[in-house]
C-alpha cells in the first residue's frame, strides 16, 4: 500500500471534515487503497485551482481566528481581556505545546529588552535606559488569569515576553482548537512602538497590546521573545470589542462594525448616531486575512477621510492642539497644514503604488498620530505628527507601502527584516520622487551611500542574521534598510528594471496573504530573468563580501583597443560598460556572468549593446576589445548607471584626457 505524506493526509482530512465526510482515525491510507478514485479527485480539487508556480511545493500555514473583548481603564491605564483564539493547525506536525508573545511584559526593569537596551553600543534612543527606572505605575504587564484548551485547564509557563503552553491534548495535524483566555494588563509609558502617552500627548499607542500566539511553520515554533525588533504571526480574523470611556476616540488597523452606535466621524451621511447610554461606549472592529491589530485611543483626535479612486478608504487620526507639545503659535500653525496636506499626498502614493505593484486589497486604511516615529501594522500604521511636511509625507508612504510588504506579503521580519524594509525603502524612493516632482532620474543611488559608510566602517554584518541578534543597531539598520534597498535596486541592473518590476508584481500576486521568505522571492527573479541568481543571494544576503571592479589599461591593439579589467572585490558581478567615442556615438558592452546562465535584455535600446564573452568568476582579469582605435575613444565606465553597489568607483573610469 502507498503511504500519502502527512501534509496530503491532513488537507485530505481538512477537506473530508468539511465536506461532511469522516474519516476512521488512522483509516485515510487504507482508504487511499480502496477508494483511489476518489481521492485522485480530491487531490485534484486540492491542487488543481492552483498555478504550477503557486504551489510553493507543499507550501502551508497556521490560521487564527481571534475574537476578544477588552474593558479598558484609562484612569489606571489598565484593561482586562477576554479572547478567545480559534487555532487551526495546517501544518503535517502534532504540536504538544504553543507559545504567546506576552510583549508588554519587555517594558520592565531587568526585561530582555531592558538589558539589551542598557548593554548594546548604540542604543536606540527612544528606549536607553528609560526602562531601567519605570515605577510600577509605568511598566507594562500582561497577566494570565485563566487559559483553557477547549474547555480544559492548561498549564503553562511566563518566562518574561513569552508564554509556553503546555497542551491538554496535543493539536493533530488538520486539527481545530479553541483557546480560551482571561488576562490583564497595564500599558507601560510609551517606550518603543506602543504605550500610554507619548511624547506628543497622545494618551494611547495600542501596538502589541494582546497575548498573541506566535508564528509555526516549516521551521517549527519562533517564540522570539521581544527584544527590540519585529514580528512574524499567522493570518486569520480579529474581531475585536473595546470598551472605553465615551469622550475617547478609537482608531485601529481594522473596519468599525458598529459606527451608528459611535459617530466620531465614522457615521455615514445617511446615518443617525445613538450612542447608548454610560459611562462607557463600545467599539466593534472586524478584520480578515490579516495577522495583527493595532488600534490608538485620545480625546481629541479629529478624524478625517480620504477616497482613493477605485481604492480603499484612508482615515487620518490626529490632534489638533496642539499637533505636539511645545510647539509655539507658528509651529503649531505649520504642523497642522502639514496633516491636512497629507491625505491627498496619502491617496496619490496609494493611486502610484495600486497601478504599478498590485492593489491594496483592504477596504481601508488608517494613519494614525501616535507611537514613536513610524510603525507598519495591518491596514494602518502610527506615526509621530511633529514633521515638516516632506517628514510627515515620507513617513506615510513608508509605512503604507508596507501594507503591501509586510501587511499583505507577510514575510517574517525577524529573519528576512531586508525583504519589507528593504523592499519598501527601495519603493519609498520612486514614490517620494514621483509626489514632490524631485525630478531624480534615480532617486536609490543616494542611498548607497550609508551602505559604504558601514562597509567602510567595519562593521557590517549580513543580512540574514535574526533581526534581534545583530552586533550593533547601526548594522541592522543598514542590512535590512539600506542594504535590502540596494540588494533591488542592483537586481534591476542584473535582471534588468523592466523584469524586477515584473517580480516584484508576480511576488505580490503569488503571496498575497503568505509568508514567503528570500529564497522565494529570489525563484520568481530566476523565473522571469531565465537566469541563475543562486550567487546573487549568497552573496548579498549572506556575506559581507563586497564589489570592486577597475579598469586596468587601455591599449592600442592593431587599429582596435584592448580594454583590461579586474575584479578586485570578493564578489563578483555581471558588468555593463559604456564607451563614449570623441565623435560624440556611445556604445555600450555587456559582460555578462558565467555563472548566470543568461543575459538581460538591452536597457537602453537607443544605444548600441555588444554581449561580450561571458566572465568565468575564478579569473581576475577580463579582456575586452573594442573594435575601433584607442585615439576615437574619450571615456570609459564600467557599470555607467551606478546601481551596482562597487565600493570604489575611482578605478571605474578611463579618460582618454587623463592617459
Ligand atoms: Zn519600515
Amino acid at each position: 500500500m502507498k503511504t500519502l505524506p502527512a501534509t496530503i493526509i491532513a488537507i485530505l482530512k481538512n477537506r473530508l471534515e468539511k465536506n461532511g465526510v469522516k474519516p476512521l482515525n488512522g483509516s485515510l491510507n487504507i482508504l487511499f487503497g480502496t477508494h483511489l478514485a476518489a481521492f485522485v479527485f480530491i487531490i485534484l480539487s486540492v491542487y488543481a485551482p492552483q498555478t504550477a508556480d503557486a504551489q510553493h511545493h507543499g507550501y502551508w500555514q497556521q490560521e487564527v481566528e481571534y475574537v476578544m473583548d477588552i474593558d479598558f481603564d484609562v484612569e489606571t491605564n489598565r484593561f482586562d481581556g477576554h479572547q478567545n483564539l480559534t487555532y487551526h493547525n495546517h501544518s503535517p506536525d502534532t504540536l504538544n505545546r504553543v507559545f504567546y508573545h506576552l510583549f508588554f511584559n519587555a517594558f520592565q526593569p531587568n526585561s530582555m529588552m531592558d538589558k539589551r537596551s542598557r548593554t548594546i553600543a548604540d542604543p536606540d534612543n527612544r528606549v536607553r535606559d528609560r526602562i531601567y527606572h519605570y515605577d510600577e505605575t509605568e511598566i507594562g504587564y500582561q497577566e494570565i488569569n485563566s487559559l483553557t484548551q477547549n474547555g480544559r485547564d492548561v498549564d503553562y509557563t511566563i518566562k518574561g515576553t513569552i508564554m509556553e503552553v503546555h497542551l491538554a491534548k496535543p493539536i493533530a495535524p488538520g486539527e481545530s482548537v479553541e483557546f480560551e483566555m482571561d488576562f490583564h494588563a497595564q500599558v507601560p509609558l510609551q517606550t518603543r512602538r506602543s504605550g500610554r502617552d507619548n511624547a506628543e500627548g497622545i494618551r494611547l499607542s495600542m501596538a502589541q497590546w494582546f497575548p498573541k500566539i506566535a508564528a509555526y511553520d516549516d521551521r517549527g515554533w519562533h517564540p522570539n521573545p521581544y527584544i527590540g525588533r519585529e514580528f512574524y504571526a499567522p493570518f486569520g480574523t480579529f474581531d475585536v470589542t473595546i470598551h472605553i470611556d465615551r469622550d475617547y476616540v478609537v482608531a485601529a488597523g481594522s473596519i468599525l462594525q458598529n459606527p451608528e452606535e459611535v459617530g466620531y466621524g465614522y457615521e455615514t451621511d445617511d446615518m443617525q448616531v445613538n450612542r447608548p447610554d454610560g459611562e462607557k461606549l463600545t467599539w466593534n472592529f472586524r478584520s480578515e486575512n490579516v495577522h495583527d491589530f493595532m488600534w490608538a485611543a485620545d480625546p481629541d483626535y479629529t478624524h478625517t477621510t480620504a477616497q482613493v479612486p477605485d481604492g480603499p478608504l484612508l482615515r487620518f487620526f490626529y490632534q489638533t492642539d496642539p499637533v505636539a507639545e511645545n510647539a509655539d503659535d507658528d509651529q503649531q500653525e505649520e504642523l497642522l497644514e502639514n496633516w491636512e496636506e497629507l491625505p491627498e499626498y496619502t491617496v496619490r502614493a496609494f493611486e502610484y503604488m495600486n497601478e504599478n505593484y498590485g492593489e491594496y486589497p483592504y477596504e481601508e486604511y488608517i494613519t494614525i498620530q501616535g507611537g514613536d516615529g513610524g510603525m507598519e501594522y495591518t491596514m494602518g500604521t502610527l506615526i509621530t505628527g511633529n514633521r515638516t511636511l516632506r517628514s510627515l509625507v515620507g513617513v506615510t508612504v513608508h509605512e503604507l507601502i508596507h501594507a503591501w510588504y509586510e501587511g499583505v506579503v507577510a514575510t517574517d521580519e525577524t529573519t528576512d527584516q531586508w525583504i519589507d524594509e528593504g523592499f519598501t525603502v527601495y519603493l519609498s524612493a520612486f514614490v517620494m520622487n514621483e509626489l514632490f516632482d524631485d525630478g531624480e532620474e534615480d532617486p536609490m543611488l543616494s542611498r548607497y551611500g550609508g551602505y559604504f559608510n558601514v562597509v567602510n566602517a567595519g562593521i557590517e554584518e549580513p543580512m540574514h542574521i535574526h533581526a534581534d541578534h545583530y552586533i550593533t543597531n547601526t548594522a541592522y539598520g543598514m542590512a535590512s534598510y539600506t542594504k535590502g534597498a540596494i540588494f533591488l535596486h542592483q537586481l534591476g541592473y542584473i535582471i534588468g528594471n523592466d523584469v524586477l518590476k515584473r517580480v516584484l508584481n508576480r511576488f505580490y500576486e503569488e503571496w498575497q496573504f503568505k509568508h514567503p521568505r528570500g529564497h522565494d522571492f529570489l525563484r520568481l527573479a530566476e523565473r522571469e530573468s531565465g537566469m541563475v541568481l543562486d550567487w546573487y543571494y549568497e552573496y548579498w544576503i549572506e556575506t559581507v563580501k563586497t564589489i570592486d571592479y577597475g579598469i586596468v589599461a587601455v591599449e592600442a591593439d592593431n587599429g582596435q583597443t584592448e580594454l583590461i579589467l579586474e575584479r578586485i572585490g570578493l564578489m563578483p558581478m555581471p558588468l555593463d560598460v559604456e564607451v563614449k567615442f570623441t565623435d560624440g556615438s556611445v556604445k555600450h558592452y555587456y559582460i555578462p556572468m558565467r555563472i548566470m546562465w543568461g543575459e538581460k535584455e538591452n536597457e537602453f535600446p537607443d544605444i548600441e549593446r555588444v554581449v561580450a564573452d561571458d566572465w568565468p568568476w575564478v579569473f581576475p582579469e577580463y579582456e575586452l576589445t573594442i573594435d575601433r582605435p584607442v585615439d576615437e575613444i574619450e571615456r570609459i565606465e564600467i557599470d555607467p548607471t551606478q546601481r551596482m553597489a562597487d565600493t570604489d568607483r575611482s578605478n571605474n573610469v578611463w579618460r582618454a584626457e587623463d592617459s
